[in-house]
């Protein structure tokens, strides 16, 4: 009997694009619409923002915006895939509306979940207090925002020269990642001490995945399925994005 297959009909993996694109419309107007009027007691309030390359998108990132959203009680959360990262200049990254659709289509079922274009459709390098204020000025003064990262980014972060600025903006939700060790974060001499206050520190189910890996797992033919949702890796299949140079990755199957 045949085994159940990854989905691999262009037509159906189109349509299932499109969908998401259009739900996640959907979702990004209710959800700022919701952050928009003042919170009500005891209710849900403020926005999660999880920023990064998504290079692809995977179940480390969907666990710690979920685990942040139910924690902190946010109304929901915005995955903001970073257009040009400054950080990570002079390596090669997937061009960014592949990028885009695998996060599009990871956090189509979330009903708490949106994906932003913000970065990418701002021309020059992404930076993430630009992103910040934006959603600031959109959402006003009565509603907190958050910015969420992995153990690895909020040591990076800290360390930036506009730091202090950041937390005028923001606080941070900073959650445990294999490997990094959050105990270790050390205060920068430029950080303001009043600002040790919004760094909060989540610990969440620990998972030992990063799209670095990956990516190389993929390029030695070796298997990702259950690291990142099935939505995300039949598209990696059928668009062969990550696929390596030469091999006929998409006729072959979906057991990268
Ligand atoms: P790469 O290996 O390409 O850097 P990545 O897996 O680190 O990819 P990013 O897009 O760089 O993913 O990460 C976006 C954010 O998600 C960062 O704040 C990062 O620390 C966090 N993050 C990524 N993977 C995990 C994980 N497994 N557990 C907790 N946080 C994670
Ligand atoms: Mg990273």
């Amino acid at each position: 009997m045949a085994m159940a297959r990854s989905e691999n009909n262009p037509d159906r993996l189109a349509e299932r694009l499109e969908r998401a694109e259009s739900r996640n419309q959907a979702k990004a107007a209710d959800l700022l619409g919701q952050l928009q009027l003042a919170p009500a007691d005891q209710g849900p309030s403020g926005l999660g923002i999880m920023g990064g390359t998504f290079d692809p998108v995977h179940y480390g990132h969907l666990v710690a915006a979920n685990t942040a959203c139910w924690e902190y009680n946010l109304v929901g959360v915005v995955f903001v895939p970073s257009g040009r990262p400054p950080h990570k200049r002079g390596k090669v990254i997937t061009e960014q509306e592949h990028r885009y659709r695998m996060a599009l289509l990871a956090t189509c079922d979330n009903s708490q979940f949106f994906v932003s274009r913000l970065e990418m459709d701002r021309p020059g390098y992404s930076y993430a207090i630009d992103t910040v204020k934006n959603f600031a000025a959109v959402l006003g003064p009565r509603q907190p925002l958050y910015f969420i990262t992995g153990a690895d980014a909020v040591i990076e972060i800290l360390a930036w020269k506009n730091i202090n600025e950041f937390f005028t903006y923001c606080s941070f939700i900073a959650v445990t990642r294999p490997g990094f060790d959050l105990g270790g974060i050390t205060v920068e001499p430029q950080l303001n001490p009043i600002y040790l206050d919004n760094i909060e520190c989540l610990e969440i189910p620990a998972l030992a995945i990063s799209s670095t890996d990956i990516r190389q797992r993929i390029a030695q033919g070796r298997p990702v399925r259950y690291l990142l949702p099935d939505a995300v890796h039949d598209y990696i299949a059928n668009s062969q994005v990550y696929a390596p140079a030469g091999t006929a990755a998409s006729e072959a199957g979906f057991e990268y």
